[in-house]
């Protein structure tokens, strides 16, 4: 970055306070359980994505001790589409810690916000920062953007003396006073004007300081990430229906998805499983399969493909299995694939029950 540091902090100041976006956790005295909250919904989610989640979950929780209060199944099913569940059980867990450790105030502090489950250093720095005025740095995707353009760093952001480079200069360069509102302004600077693909580098405010724009090279840093290949994985999924409700099993209390409800859920075979299949291996009396669609999941480091079938069962129900109406299904938190499974249900063309 060019020298004048005042300058610069003056200018994304003056920025930010003119042309920042209005969203509903943005206050002159932020509300710190609304920080908890937004920054914890923004951990690897858009902004748009997470507006009507906030809203609906300050309505429902409008404090810290009724988020505490929550029943776990509640809050993921209000979390439900939202993805990255660990984030709800964290924030649960860490809303509970709050008030039995910090008397149901958030810490101001980094040493004590980072105690904290779910919290890491980045959070950490942006509720102390954004709730408090603490003077912490942060460091997000976008403000490692924004920062290595400043510098024109050449080295791969992900490197580990790179990050320790970037969290010094995200520190060096906080201003006395406003350290919140500066904060947001490099969050915001990375999101809007400093994009990853053609930043808009004649509408940056800090443009005069930026080397990497003075060298023509805002393009090229940061070095992009080495794609690897993703892992699919493949799932046969049983939508078993009995009197209009349908078979649906809590997943296990850890790994991906804990605690969510699914509809009966295999390992996919080559082949699609027969009625025979199903009755010897699974135990499963259904009739025979009909093939419903097939829905495909991504996320960051794999991706899933569901082949959807639907069957009736035959006989009693087996003792203590859960059944619900598709109307009831909303009363139990689904991850996103099995509520897009729901859906193929609605337009499944379903036999006339037989008698
Ligand atoms: Fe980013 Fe361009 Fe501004 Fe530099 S001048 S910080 S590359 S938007």
């Amino acid at each position: 970055m060019n020298p004048s540091l005042k300058l610069f902090q003056d200018r994304l100041l003056n920025w930010y306070h003119a042309q920042r976006r209005d969203l509903p956790w943005r206050s002159a005295s932020p509300d710190p359980y609304h920080v908890l909250l937004s920054e914890t919904m923004l951990q690897q989610t858009q902004v748009a994505t997470v507006v009507p989640y906030f809203l609906r979950f300050i309505e429902r929780f409008p404090t810290l001790a009724d988020l505490a209060a929550a029943d776990l199944q509640e809050i993921l099913r209000l979390w439900q589409g939202l993805g990255y569940y660990r984030r709800a059980r964290n924030l649960h867990a860490c809303a509970r810690q709050v008030l039995s450790d910090h008397a149901g105030h958030v810490p101001r502090d980094v040493a004590s916000l980072l105690k904290l489950p779910g919290i890491g250093r980045y959070t950490a720095g942006a509720i102390a920062s954004l709730a408090y005025g603490t003077p912490a740095p942060i460091l997000d995707g976008n403000v490692t953007r924004v920062l290595c353009r400043l510098d024109a760093i050449d080295t791969d952001p992900r490197d580990r003396t790179t990050q320790q480079l970037l969290w010094k200069r995200a520190e060096e360069i906080l201003p006395d006073a406003d350290v919140g509102a500066f904060n947001s302004a490099l969050m915001e600077l990375g999101a809007t004007l400093c994009t990853p693909r053609n930043p808009k580098c004649l509408l940056c405010p800090v443009q005069p300081h930026c080397r990497a724009a003075q060298q023509g090279r805002q393009e090229e840093i940061p070095l992009p990430k080495k794609t690897k290949p993703v892992p699919l994985h493949r799932r046969y999924v049983l939508c078993i229906r009995h009197h209009q409700r349908f078979w649906i099993e809590q997943r296990p209390p850890k790994g991906r998805w804990a605690g969510l409800w699914q509809f009966k859920t295999l390992e996919s075979a080559n082949k699609p499983f027969t009625t025979k299949q199903l009755q010897s291996k699974f135990g499963l009396t259904v009739s025979k399969p009909q093939p419903l669609g097939v829905v495909r999941h991504r996320l960051t480091h794999r991706q899933y493909e569901f082949d959807v079938f639907a069957s009736d069962w035959v006989g009693q129900p087996p003792a203590g299995s859960t059944w619900a109406s598709l109307n009831e299904l909303s009363d139990y938190p689904l991850p996103k694939p099995h509520l897009e499974i729901a859906k193929l249900l609605t337009t499944h063309d379903w036999p006339r029950p037989k008698g």
